[in-house]
C-alpha cells in the first residue's frame, strides 16, 4: 500500500468512526432516558411531551396517564421501553385536549386500552376550534379517528385494580373544560391532576368547551380533600408539586376571581380590566406559562356570562 492510499484509508477510518459516534449520539438523543425520571416506587414521569405523562410500571404491566401530543407519539413508546420490557396495558386520559390525547393512536396500535370519561370521548368525536384570545391563536383540531378513542368509558368515577394498586378516577365537570378527570393512585399516594393544576403559572380555562373558574376552584377543593401532606401531585403542566402548593394555587385563583368580578360589577370593559392588571401582585408576567392577559380575558368572559 503506497503512502497516498494509506492516507485515504486513514481519513475513511476517521470518517467511519465519527459516523458511528454520531449515530450512537442520535440514538441516545432519541431514547434520552433523562426524559423519563423515577418519582416514586413503580412511578415515572415523562415531561416535555406536551404534557406530564405518568408511567406506572408493575408486575402486571405498564399504565400511562395521558399520551402527550401527536408529534411526540413516535417517541413515547421507545422512551417508556427504557424502563421496562412489559407492554403498555392501559392509557388513561385526563381530558380531550390535543396535548393529552395526541399519542393515543400510537399507543393503542401497540395494544394499549384507552380509558377516559364519556365526556372526553364525546368531545373527541367533534372538532375543537376556539377563537383567538389576546392575539393567541390555537390550532383547530379535527375529530379523532377510532384508534384515538377511549374504548372503556365511565361517568363520574371508576376504580381500576392494577399492579397491586387501586387507581381511582374522578370526573370534574365544568372546571378546566367539561370533561376533566384526576387519577388517584391510593396506595402510592400519587395524584395526576391533569389540567386542573398548572404548577407553571395561571391555568388555561377552556371556557368555549365548558370550563369555568368557579368549577376549577371547586375541583381543586375536592382534590385537596383527598390529599395529605405527603401526596405527590402531578400537574398537567409544570413541575411535580404537593398539597401546600396546590392550596396556595387555589387561594391565588380565588383572589383573582374576586378581583376580576369586582371590576366587572363596576362596569369595566374587558380592555379596562386587562389594563388594570388585577392579578399583578399574585403572579408576575414571565412566571406564568400562559400570558396573564389571556387568563384575565377568559375569567372576565366566564364571569360576564349571564
Ligand atoms: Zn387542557
Amino acid at each position: 500500500m503506497n503512502p497516498g492510499n494509506l492516507h485515504r484509508y486513514f481519513i475513511l477510518l476517521i470518517f467511519f468512526f465519527f459516523s458511528v459516534c454520531n449515530w450512537v449520539y442520535a440514538q441516545n438523543a432519541m431514547l434520552n432516558t433523562k426524559e423519563i425520571n423515577q418519582i416514586a416506587d413503580k412511578f415515572y414521569l415523562l415531561s416535555q411531551y406536551g404534557c406530564n405523562i405518568v408511567v406506572m410500571a408493575g408486575p402486571e404491566g405498564l399504565l400511562l396517564v395521558d399520551s402527550g401530543t401527536k408529534e411526540y407519539a413516535f417517541k413515547t413508546d421507545s422512551v417508556v421501553s427504557t424502563i421496562s420490557d412489559s407492554s403498555i396495558k392501559y392509557v388513561l386520559n385526563t381530558h380531550f385536549h390535543f396535548d393529552h390525547v395526541g399519542g393515543n393512536m400510537k399507543l393503542s396500535e401497540t395494544g394499549a386500552t384507552i380509558i377516559a370519561n364519556e365526556e372526553t370521548r364525546k368531545r373527541m368525536l367533534s372538532e375543537w376550534n376556539i377563537p383567538e384570545i389576546q392575539g393567541m391563536k390555537y390550532p383547530k383540531v379535527l375529530p379523532y379517528s377510532d384508534k384515538y378513542l377511549p374504548v372503556i368509558c365511565f361517568e363520574d368515577s371508576l376504580k381500576l385494580f392494577f399492579n397491586n394498586e387501586i387507581v381511582q378516577a374522578i370526573s370534574y365537570p365544568n372546571a378546566h373544560s367539561d370533561c376533566d378527570v384526576i387519577y388517584y393512585f391510593q396506595a402510592s399516594n400519587i395524584i395526576h391532576a391533569g389540567d386542573l393544576f398548572f404548577s407553571n403559572g395561571f391555568p388555561v380555562i377552556d371556557i368555549y368547551y365548558g370550563g369555568t373558574i368557579a368549577g376549577y376552584i371547586r375541583a381543586i377543593d375536592s382534590i385537596l380533600e383527598l390529599c395529605n401532606e405527603k401526596t405527590i401531585i402531578i400537574p398537567g403542566h409544570g413541575v411535580i408539586s404537593n398539597r401546600q402548593k396546590l392550596n396556595d394555587y387555589r387561594n391565588m385563583l380565588v383572589e383573582s376571581k374576586i378581583r376580576i368580578f369586582k371590576l366587572i360589577k363596576e362596569g369595566k370593559t374587558l380592555d379596562e380590566v386587562i389594563a388594570a392588571n388585577p392579578t399583578k401582585d399574585l403572579l408576575k408576567e414571565g412566571e406564568s406559562w400562559i400570558p396573564i392577559n389571556i387568563f384575565v380575558n377568559t375569567v372576565y368572559q366566564d364571569l360576564s356570562k349571564k
